[in-house]
């Protein structure tokens, strides 16, 4: 069976399952008393599972018990429950339709209170409701304290807050029915180094146990396959772990063309811990930092210590080198329920990033401040998402400038010369990066919204997925402008998104100028081989052949035949 590869590399295990759950409607039951009974017995299980989760989270120094003790509560709430039951007895209706309803009932009553603790606890009651309906429907959540070291997890789709909170040591691979390939959940699986495969159709002839075969590289997978089929994987297996053994023997190299211009290959991370994989794949800096992972998983937004703490450690560990740490970049698929987005008809274009963060300076500014106070412990760059005019650059460097002159006042200390950027990802930016570029720093290239922005193609939406590619003229155009505007305002630019790390593409970037690729860690040492092979000056040349180019399709071509002019010419020097 084939889906699409997001995630590379190739893994084998038992399959865990994800089951979806119905929507739930009002029923009419046969008979309430076995709904009663249903109720109950779910209700004990739920108890049972939150006891188990609390006693692991609390054993785990990165563990949040205190969401499953809040949930717990709601257990000894004896109104809440008789509640429940009266409505299934009188109206005589499903168990599920009954906690759904009456769940539904307190959770409109706390909204309703203006008291933002009462509110974050909304978010504590949809998720009792959801664990007690699965155990009434016999469809629990998986318990990943409970599964197998080696364990492929089968689901519709992940959002990136579930994905984060995985165990990564336990899963060793994912198949999912939908998903987008640079989507949230997408980018924390290759920073995870979890093989995944997307849009893989229907998966429900996938069994809890079933031995699957998944290879994140081509999009394969198998279920229970037969020997021949068995051994010729895990053959293919052994031959990509002897790759990535010899492409050990560039660390510790410099990153650098065959004919010796420099590049800086820096990683994207989402949390401090992070840091390690980068240290253990060679990574030269951290070119993004992703904040807003520090806000998910939780009922209200980081404290000014907590995201101060996270900041610090990142620029401690990378011990002087470079930190590009990003602002908040909240809205389109990263979703945080106590921030009160409410729901839009096109959340990547709606209240996003620097259009939340400039309307939220509470939220804004406490960010800015523990960024400000980390930066004595190295060499932070701060870098803002989604700019789409000048007026939002001025207006944080405003902010900025006002927080540091507050500190000052104060003697809080601050680095002084903290350098200051913008990611270019809408194309309005793009387009005037000749004049975002006297503003700032350094750019960095954020092509995975770029290509939707660019394209108008939703980077979540499985059915216009075929028209997402950075191959896109257009999108191409659009990259080499900025990097020419960004070169000939005298700063340096960067590409963070997925497209940085995409093998045929990296000849294009090179011969376009771009100055620092920030890739997943596990593409560190694959770029920069690859680099080493590539002729700066012959790429440089090919750049507006290849612009030239008519579509997508044409530009793979053009890259394709290019690549091997380039390895015949090496052949002969
Ligand atoms: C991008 O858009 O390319 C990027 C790096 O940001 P994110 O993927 O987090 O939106
Ligand atoms: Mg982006």
């Amino acid at each position: 069976m084939t889906g699409v590869g997001a995630a590379k590399g190739m893994a084998i295990g038992k399959a865990v399952i994800q089951y979806e759950i119905p929507e739930i409607i009002a029923r009419k039951c046969l008979d309430p008393a076995m709904e009663v009974g249903k109720l109950e017995q779910a209700l004990q299980t739920s108890e049972q599972q939150l006891d188990n989760l609390i006693a692991t989270q609390k054993a785990d120094p990165r563990g949040e018990a205190d969401i499953f003790v809040a949930h717990k509560m709601f257990f000894s709430d004896p109104d809440l429950l008789e509640k429940i039951k009266e409505k299934i007895l009188v109206e005589q209706v499903t168990a599920e339709w009954a906690v759904k309803a009456v769940f539904g009932d307190y959770m409109e009553i706390f909204s309703a209170m203006g008291n933002t603790y009462m509110q974050e606890r909304v978010v504590d009651l949809k998720d009792v409701a959801e664990r007690i309906i699965r155990n009434i429907l016999g469809k629990p959540s998986i318990d990943y304290n409970g599964i197998a070291a080696e364990s492929i997890l089968i689901v519709k789709e992940l959002t990136p807050s579930i994905m984060a909170s995985i165990p990564k040591d336990k899963i060793q691979g994912i198949i999912m029915e939908e998903g987008g390939l640079t989507s949230h959940t997408i980018i924390l699986a290759n920073l995870f180094e979890i093989p995944t495969i997307i849009r893989a159709g229907s998966l429900s002839n996938i069994h809890n146990g079933d031995e699957v075969l998944v290879n994140g590289d081509t999009g394969e997978f198998f279920v229970n396959p037969e020997k021949k089929v068995n051994t010729e994987f895990r053959e293919k297996m052994a031959v990509l772990i002897a790759h990535k053994k010899a492409l050990r023997s560039f660390v510790g190299q410099a990153s650098h063309s065959k004919d010796g211009i420099k590049v800086e290959i820096a990683c994207n991370i989402g949390e401090p811990e992070d840091v390690a994989i980068v240290k253990q794949n060679d990574g030269e800096a951290i070119g993004l930092y992703r904040s807003e992972f520090l806000y998910m998983n939780r009922l209200a937004p980081p404290t000014e210590e907590e995201q101060f703490s996270a900041y610090a450690k990142v620029l401690k560990d990378m011990q002087g080198k470079k930190v590009i740490i990003r602002t908040l970049d909240v809205g389109g698929d990263k979703a945080l329920d106590y921030l009160k987005i409410t729901t839009e008809e096109n959340p990547f274009l709606g209240y996003r990033a620097i259009r939340y963060c400039l309307e939220h300076p509470e939220i804004f500014k406490t960010q800015l401040r523990a960024l400000l106070r980390a930066s004595i412990y190295g060499q932070l760059l701060i870098m803002i998402p989604m700019i789409s005019g000048v007026e939002e650059v001025r207006n944080v460097k405003a902010i900025l400038l006002e927080l540091k002159k507050e500190m000052q006042a104060k003697s809080i200390p601050f680095a002084a010369d903290i350098k200051f950027g913008i990611m270019i990802e809408v194309p309005a930016a793009a387009i005037i990066s000749d004049i975002l570029a006297k503003e700032v720093d350094f750019f960095s290239i954020g092509t995975n919204d770029l290509i939707q922005y660019t394209i108008a193609v939703d980077r979540m939406n499985s059915k216009v997925a075929r028209l997402y590619s950075a191959y896109h003229p257009a999108v191409l155009r659009l990259i080499y402008q900025v990097v020419q505007n960004a070169h000939q305002a005298g700063i340096w630019v960067g590409m963070c998104g997925a497209a940085a790390g995409e093998s045929s593409l990296v000849p294009l970037w090179l011969g376009m100028g771009v100055d620092e690729f920030s890739v997943t860690p596990s593409s560190v040492l694959e770029v920069r081989a690859l680099l080493t092979e590539l002729n700066s000056k012959y790429w440089r040349q090919q750049v507006a052949d290849i612009l030239a180019s008519a579509s997508s399709e044409e530009v793979m071509e053009k890259l394709k035949e290019l690549k091997a002019k380039d390895a015949r010419a090496r052949a002969n020097d």
